[in-house]
């Protein structure tokens, strides 16, 4: 069987990732993988069943009833599939992002959703971007790039996110949010958030989505020829 070019971004939030390997996907015909969005849909169904985020014991339990489907559209928006529901929309809250980063650091949950993300590099060339794929996911991922920005400036981005879902939060809530997760996936003994040692490390401070985009273009392309 061919084997399928790969390229994994890591990075923590508001980094830019989904932005850019939404972007390159499109331009190289590959599948965009967001596994946040993964993890958020399990976040999601744990919230909805009255689970709380940190108890291992509920999450143990009912991980097994989680069934996740991704479904590509036309829209070229992951959508993510939740038991026969399309849940898209309801996963992008902050109350789910918090939901994410904790469920996120149980082993129980990483394990589950392992193969599901390594049989989509399998079967498809892929642009998958998160937090552990050049670490765990994907280690032998053809092109892996770390990309990371000032947390201001990260934080700057997703407010206008948020702002433009019509959310309304401040800087100062985005911030502090931000950072707790960050900490959160970055000292988790569970497949942390950090760089790779053999990822190119991108920082977008400063930079224009165009600049940003041009310069992981030329390192994807400096590996395919
Ligand atoms: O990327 P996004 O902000 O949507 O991810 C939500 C949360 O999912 C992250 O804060 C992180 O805790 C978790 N995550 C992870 N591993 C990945 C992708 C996301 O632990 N590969």
């Amino acid at each position: 069987m061919k084997k399928h070019f790969s390229v994994a971004i890591d990075g923590p939030s508001g980094a830019g990732k989904s932005t850019m390997a939404k972007l390159l996907a499109k331009e190289l015909g590959f599948l965009y993988v967001d596994t946040g969005a993964i993890y958020r849909t399990v976040g999601y169904y744990m919230s909805l069943i009255g689970i709380q985020p940190k108890d291992t014991d509920g999450i143990t339990k009912y991980i097994g009833d989680v069934n996740i489907d991704i479904d590509y559209q036309a829209d070229g928006i992951q959508h993510m599939i939740l038991n026969g529901q399309d849940v898209t929309g309801e996963i992008r809250t902050p109350e789910i992002s918090h939901y994410a980063s904790c469920v996120s650091a149980q082993p129980v949950v990483r394990a589950f959703l392992l193969d599901m993300q390594r049989d989509l590099a399998r079967k498809h060339d892929v642009i998958m971007d998160g937090r552990d794929i050049g670490t765990v996911v994907l280690p032998d991922a053809d092109v892996k790039i770390f990309l990371t920005a000032s947390a201001e400036e990260r934080a700057r981005r997703r407010m206008l996110e948020l702002q433009e879902k019509g959310e309304k939060i401040t800087f100062e809530k985005v911030l502090a949010d931000m950072k707790t997760r960050d900490e959160r996936d970055s000292s988790r003994a569970a497949a942390p958030l950090k760089c790779a040692e053999d990822a190119v490390l991108l920082d977008t401070s400063g930079l224009t989505i165009e600049q940003s985009v041009e310069a992981i273009r030329s390192i994807i392309g400096g590996k395919r020829e």
